[in-house]
């Protein structure tokens, strides 16, 4: 039996009971956990604020038999804005959705915390289409998990492709592809413009801190909802609804 101290941010809750709620954290010192969170919905509960999605802070968990729950949370960042706005929320509920399935249970990724907290924030109280934050994270989270897509260089024979006119993009191949490539990947090799791939490029090497930046033309950002979000249900072997609302 311990107290533990993390750092962290609501990812999913499930109810129960009457008034509790398992939270899932992603933390900076454990990656995902699960916490119960006992009394949370009841209206003077002091763990009532911090048993939201998005909210950030430093919870104070005890640990026993394995099991935690949640003793006490200082609040850093709610994320209020997100909850306000549906195309902001689905955004953001997609971001966390891809932590949930993407990560593994106990296995720290602090780069990809604070991709995370950056990704939310611009979505929360900046200017940015919530949809360009959302593709621009799923992009840079695969990456930060060890699933570069292919955006340089054709993903089959390895090609530069920064010329090329005749592109295309495969969740299967693993990314862009060369015209001379793409008719062993079928159906699933779907065109993509010069464009759209070099913002992809670009997104990706972005510092986190500047993804703000980011303003995809409409149809670079049709192109790429379709080839980020199909690579990312790809490699992560899940279906995301929350994007299908932006
Ligand atoms: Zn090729």
């Amino acid at each position: 039996m311990a107290l533990i101290t993390v750092n962290g941010i609501v990812t999913r809750y499930a109810n129960y009971r009457d008034n509790d709620r398992i939270l899932t954290l992603f933390t900076r010192e454990r990656g995902l956990i699960s916490a119960a969170a006992r009394g949370c919905r009841r209206p003077k509960s002091q763990l009532l604020p911090a048993s939201e999605l998005f909210v950030s802070g430093e919870f104070v968990l005890f640990l026993n038999r394995e099991k935690y729950t949640v003793e006490s949370c200082d609040v850093r960042e709610p994320f209020y804005p997100l909850r306000e706005d549906v195309e902001r929320f689905s955004a953001g509920a997609y971001m966390l959705s891809l932590i949930n399935e993407g990560t593994a249970a106990e296995q720290p990724n602090e780069a990809l915390l604070s991709l995370l907290l950056y990704a939310l924030s611009f979505t929360a109280y900046s200017e940015c289409a919530p949809l360009d934050m959302a593709l621009c994270f799923a992009a840079r989270c695969l990456q930060t998990l060890g699933y570069s897509p292919a955006v340089t260089r054709c993903a089959a024979c390895g090609c530069d492709l920064r010329a090329a006119r005749e592109l295309h993009f495969s969740a299967a191949a693993g990314g862009a592809l060369c015209s001379a490539c793409t008719h062993g990947f079928g159906t699933d090799a779907v065109p993509i413009s010069a464009l759209s791939l070099e913002a992809l490029r670009r997104m990706l090497m972005l510092p986190d801190a500047e993804m703000g930046r980011v303003r995809l033309p409409e149809r670079v950002r049709n192109e790429l909802k379709h080839a980020v979000n199909g690579y990312a249900e790809h490699v992560l072997e899940r279906r995301f609804k929350a994007l299908s609302c932006l």
